[in-house]
């Protein structure tokens, strides 16, 4: 079975920074990256490399970011209000807000953000939304675990069920 449209892929992999060589990340043999590929949930020319491989067949190739997370843009570095992020006494929590700290937030529209404290003021919290990733050449190495046809369940939800896919509750 090759990994194509429709199919439930479990794989391997590490990702490294493609400049420096620098780790990224690395999935476990216990828990694998599972999911159902050409729906776009994952990078599309990560999807487009693995395309036609199967259980056993290894990967390894690079993808530029303007592909992956995209450039660093400085329309997504907002400063906010301190007061936002006091608590009814007026209190900063300092054990989640601090430089380099990455705080989930979310937008006038209730979408969810992930952002990166830069700097605190008495004033303001400067913060960064870029996806962490954004302005990094991407390198992914790794070997295809398991390729089978998504169920109608799978097909119909838009993703992977399984001890590593969606779970619901
Ligand atoms: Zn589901």
């Amino acid at each position: 079975m090759t990994i194509d449209a429709n199919m439930v892929v479990s794989l391997n992999y590490k990702l490294t920074n493609h400049k420096t060589g620098e780790k990224i990340e690395e999935t476990t043999a216990e828990n694998p990256m599972l999911f159902l590929y050409g729906v776009g949930s994952i990078i599309p020319e990560f999807e487009e490399n693995i395309h036609g491989k199967k259980v056993g067949d290894s990967f390894s190739f690079a993808i530029a970011s303007e592909n992956a997370y995209g450039e660093k843009n400085d329309n997504q570095i907002a400063m906010i209000p301190i007061n936002v992020f006091h608590d009814e006494n007026g209190n900063l929590n300092v054990s989640e807000i601090f430089t380099g700290a990455i705080v989930p937030m979310s937008d006038n529209e209730g979408n969810h953000l992930r952002g990166t404290v830069l700097e605190i003021t008495d004033e303001i919290v400067k913060m960064d939304f870029n996806h962490p990733l954004a302005g990094t050449d991407l390198f992914f190495e790794g070997v295809i675990l398991e390729v089978r046809p998504a169920t109608e369940e799978e097909l119909e939800h838009g993703h992977a069920h399984g001890p590593n896919g969606h779970h619901h509750h």
